[in-house]
């Protein structure tokens, strides 16, 4: 068997893996890049974030161009060309994997194709794409093999029934479609497929969708989906599924035990992710794993196994692509002798339906759990002119800040450019920023941004647009 001997075997070419690689050689060191496609680039590349984002572009432009009619401009309905959309999808992540595969040679860093296991604590077996076997013998590893779809156990095995990465396919625009798990994933994709023309159900067994956000940033989204989503079944269990060739019929129980049953063209099951952590041969380390199937890591990333580090999806929650970068990068320099720790003040998290959604820090629902006293400036974007002009009232900027101190906590925004808007936060947040740091930085007008700067106004009684009296009546 071929042997390879490197500083740094980087197993997972994930958002996790990669910036781990390029980081590590970066500062120096030998790497060597394991995963199983011909790229680096994982779920968020080829079946994830990009694929995802780049649907929910086209029916944002769908949607934009439906509400044009409002201020009298007025377009035809749209002619979707699948083919089409589904090969400018690949495309785009066609584009950027292979940009990474460039980089990957350009810093020198040797790329084996192929399905890794640890054979030891300072070793590897790789087989690879070709059928041939290399043994990977490593100073130092680093575990980035990200996750996978959950699924239910019972549901049937059929094309007709989904997980994400056979959505993101898009062999077709159903003309029903029911997505199972009101999370993120299933929300972004069933947005996309209406707007593409399929009546879309969601069914969540929780009282609300989006359990992580608080529900007044959920609002102006669940109020845009009552119009655009044939039906939002909260609190209802599906409790049978069977799939036919030309559909799926599927039994639901709601919260009162009333059973009903419906058919559909197609079903995504969208219900959370899992640790791929199986058959990597941790077993052969002292690499411990916890209940749900984490590898378990000390603030550098480091595993039990001194040698052995672990990041991203496998490590543990949140489950984001740039949660995994950190900590991809964290683990680079630790490796390289560096005193960095993973210590975030703040992880933004953002749900990028329209409109998009956006959180970074303490919510309101966790600051109510952990009986932590907040004051909270909310500023309804009805007030903002950028948003006025662009036809989005329903927006909502809040701050969340310590009532002594007045240090920002956290920030929540609902509405389009929530995701670009909420890096202000999170820069706030790891800076210590007090809310008159927010509220006297001069912000660009008209813009959307301003809502941050009138929401931290808000926490002294009222902003320039949005009064305390208007403020308490709303509230
Ligand atoms: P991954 O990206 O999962 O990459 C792991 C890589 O390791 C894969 O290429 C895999 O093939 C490889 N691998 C696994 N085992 C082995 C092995 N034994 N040997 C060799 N290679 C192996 N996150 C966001 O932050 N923003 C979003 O908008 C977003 N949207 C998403 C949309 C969808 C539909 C999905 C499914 C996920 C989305 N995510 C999003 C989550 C995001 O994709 C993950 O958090 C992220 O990809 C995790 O990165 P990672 O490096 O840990 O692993």
């Amino acid at each position: 068997m071929e042997m390879i001997r490197t500083k740094v075997a980087v197993i997972g070419g994930g958002p996790g893996g990669y910036p781990a690689a390029f980081h590590a050689a970066d500062l120096g060191m030998d790497v060597t890049l394991i995963d199983r496609e011909e790229n680096p680039g994982g779920v968020c590349l080829y079946r994830g974030c990009i694929p995802s984002k780049a649907l929910l572009h086209a029916a944002a432009v769908i949607e934009e161009a439906r509400e044009a009619k409002e201020f009298g401009v007025a377009f035809g309905e749209p002619a979707i060309d699948v083919a089409k959309l589904r090969a400018w999808k690949e495309s785009v992540f066609g584009k950027l994997t292979g940009g990474l595969g460039q980089l990957t040679r350009q810093r020198k860093i040797r790329f084996v194709r192929g399905t890794a296991r640890f054979a030891d604590s300072a070793s590897l077996e790789v087989a690879q794409a070709d059928g041939t076997a290399v043994k990977v013998a490593f100073e130092h590893a680093i575990v980035a093999t990200g996750s996978s779809p959950a699924s239910i156990p019972g549901f049937p095995d059929s094309p007709r029934v989904m997980d994400s990465t056979g959505a993101l396919r898009l062999d077709d625009v159903p003309a029903r479609m029911l997505v199972v798990g009101g999370g993120y994933i299933g929300i972004e994709l069933g947005q996309a497929y209406a707007a593409f023309g399929s009546r879309v159900s969601v069914v969540e067994m929780l009282p609300a969708i989006l359990a992580g956000a608080d529900a007044d940033l959920v609002k102006p989204l669940a109020q845009r989906l009552k119009r655009s989503f044939e039906a939002i079944m909260t609190q209802t269990r599906v409790t049978g599924m069977e799939a036919g060739e030309r559909e799926v019929r599927v039994t639901f129980e709601d919260a009162a035990g009333k059973r009903t049953e419906a058919t559909f063209d197609r079903v995504l099951v969208s219900v959370g992710r899992k640790p791929n952590s199986r058959d990597l041969g941790l077993d052969r380390t002292r690499v411990e794993v916890d209940a749900a199937g984490f590898l378990k890591v000390d603030a550098q990333r480091c595993t039990a196994e001194p040698t052995i580090f672990a990041i991203g999806d496998v490590a543990g929650q949140p489950m984001l692509a740039h949660k995994a970068t950190y900590e991809g990068k964290i683990a680079a320099e630790a490796i390289a002798g560096k005193r960095s720790v993973y210590e975030p003040r703040a992880i933004p998290a953002v749900v990028f339906t329209n409109p998009e959604i956006a959180w970074c820090g303490l919510t309101e629902a966790e600051a109510k759990e952990k009986s932590i006293e907040v004051k909270v400036g909310r500023f309804p974007w009805g007030a903002s002119g950028r948003a006025t002009t662009l036809g989005r009232a329903d927006g909502l900027t809040k701050v969340l800040a310590d009532p002594a101190s007045e240090r920002i906590l956290g920030i929540g925004i609902a509405g389009p450019g929530a995701g670009e808007l909420i890096a202000e936060g999170v820069l706030a947040i790891e800076m210590g920023a007090v809310a008159a740091d927010l509220a006297w930085t001069i912000h660009a007008h008209p813009t959307l941004s301003e809502t941050v700067m009138e929401a931290a106004e808000l926490l002294h009684g009222s902003s320039t647009h949005f009064t305390a009296a208007a403020s308490k009546s709303r509230n």
